[in-house]
């Protein structure tokens, strides 16, 4: 007896991401609804199981969608933004820049407008999950639902984060906290919905430890993961010296804020004993290794906390909108600067982009790996090299030529959502045009117009 799916992808490389590394050369997948019900060799599932919708993924690769565990989708609008400012260190990097000229000149219309256009784009290059921190404090409440908004038209797996801060009041911090518990409070009891809320704050410069607590009861109260940045540059570290008397994950541990559902995104300058502090909470980490390197603040130390055994995911902090040429950059970055062609192989990479990912923020019974069960979030990437592949190459050839033009079909939650570069779900010229008013509204603002 065969049974009727919805979708079947077949004769494709099936490169599972499970626990058992398993890695069919002419397999498939099979999925209903919005889950996977075989994944196994071709010849296997097509006994098994027929489809009206069936992708012939030969000569191409079939894995899990990519995870970016830290984004800012608003970033888009910043990049070549014609201010003119003195910046010393990191802390006038967000007080002159960022903060000023960005994100409190963010408005719901923008919003909507940015996270559409980037996670369209995210999503043509294979990714098809976002944790995205916003900040927008000028515009507060109903941000977050004007992001998912853009999310869900896309039919882009999302978590969304205010960044949540005291920088311009207490009372803001407070608007910012209360963002994140209604997003949290209409969204995580549906286990099936596309949108996760988190509790979300800046950094424990721009948090009062008071703050800092508070965000923590309310995650263990609504059983939500943290997002926040820790460690983006020494500005912070000699922060925290200089008012705690002690380092920052000193700090966030001391005022019990630290556990395994906190995701600290950068953790650049972490030293050696905060990253057994890590270890010893179960903190999760996102890599973000190219805006760290932009903005020239370090290489987080990832080598020495995978050896340790923590959750690295990776992130393109809103600027990079290729995850392959991030995770070409993670692979090739810290070889370079250790003078060590062992550390980091392909496939610790690659489960850095998918199944950590997933791990990274709470996802992974749900996604992150081709399993029976889990949701079915596939891309199909046909790599078009002139080499034959095998199961000692292949993890090899996807992190060091997988480009996001070689995605051919971006599926996320059982939907195709990407077909040949083109994304189904939106009209890309309309979303890039709302884009780019967006952003001549944000630089009129600003009076750079
Ligand atoms: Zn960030």
């Amino acid at each position: 007896m065969v049974e009727k799916v919805d979708l079947l992808i077949k004769n494709g490389y099936v490169v599972t991401m499970d626990k058992e590394g398993r890695l069919f050369k002419n397999g498939a997948v099979a999925v209903s609804g919005n889950r996977i019900v075989a994944v196994d060799k071709t010849s296997s599932i097509e006994q098994k199981y027929s489809a009206e919708r069936v992708i012939d993924a030969t000569g191409k690769i079939v894995m899990p969608g990519i995870v970016v565990s830290h984004c800012h989708t608003h970033g888009q609008a910043s990049m070549g933004m014609p201010a003119e400012v003195e910046m010393e260190n990191f802390y006038d990097e967000l007080a002159k820049w960022w903060w000023p000229f960005l994100e409190d000149q963010l408005k719901k219309e923008d919003v909507y407008a940015l996270a559409k256009y980037a996670i369209t784009e995210i999503a043509k290059n294979g990714v098809t999950t976002v944790d995205d921190v916003m900040e927008a404090p000028k515009d507060l409440p109903g941000v977050l639902d004007a992001e998912g908004k853009a999310f869900l038209e896309v039919g882009m797996r999302g978590i969304l984060a205010f960044e949540a801060t005291e920088r311009i009041s207490k009372e803001n911090g407070k608007l910012g906290i209360q963002e994140n518990v209604n997003f949290i409070k209409k969204w995580n009891d549906k286990p099936d919905a596309l949108l996760r809320g988190v509790m979300c704050v800046h950094t424990v410069f721009s948090c009062s430890p008071e703050m800092l607590k508070e965000v923590k009861e309310l995650a263990d109260k609504y059983n939500a993961w943290i997002n926040l940045h820790v460690e983006e540059s020494m500005y912070e570290v000699e922060y925290s010296k200089k008012h705690f008397g002690k380092l920052p994950f000193e700090h966030l541990r001391d005022i019990g804020f630290l556990g395994p559902n906190v995701l600290a995104a950068q953790c650049v300058n972490t030293s050696d004993k905060e990253i057994k502090i890590l270890k010893e909470y179960d903190v999760k980490v996102s890599h973000n290794i190219q805006t760290n390197m932009v903005i020239g603040v370090g290489l987080a130390p990832v080598p020495k906390m995978i050896d340790e055994g923590i959750t690295v995911s990776l992130g393109n902090d809103g600027f990079y909108l290729d995850m392959f040429e991030t995770i070409r950059t993670v692979y090739i970055t810290h070889k370079g600067v250790l003078k060590d062609q062992s550390v980091l192989p392909p496939k610790k990479v690659l489960e850095m982009a998918t199944i950590d990912g997933a791990r990274a923020v709470g996802l992974e019974n749900d996604i992150g790996s081709l399993e029976v069960g889990k949701k079915a979030d596939i891309i199909v990437v046909d790599l078009n090299e002139p080499v034959p592949l095998n199961n000692s190459n292949i993890y090899g050839n996807i992190v060091s030529f997988g480009m996001g033009k070689n995605v051919k079909y971006t599926i996320i939650d059982g939907k195709i959502v990407v077909e040949n570069q083109k994304v189904l779900t939106v009209d890309e010229e309309k979303v890039r045009k709302e884009a780019y008013d967006a952003t001549v509204r944000i630089w009129t603002r600003n009076g750079f117009l």
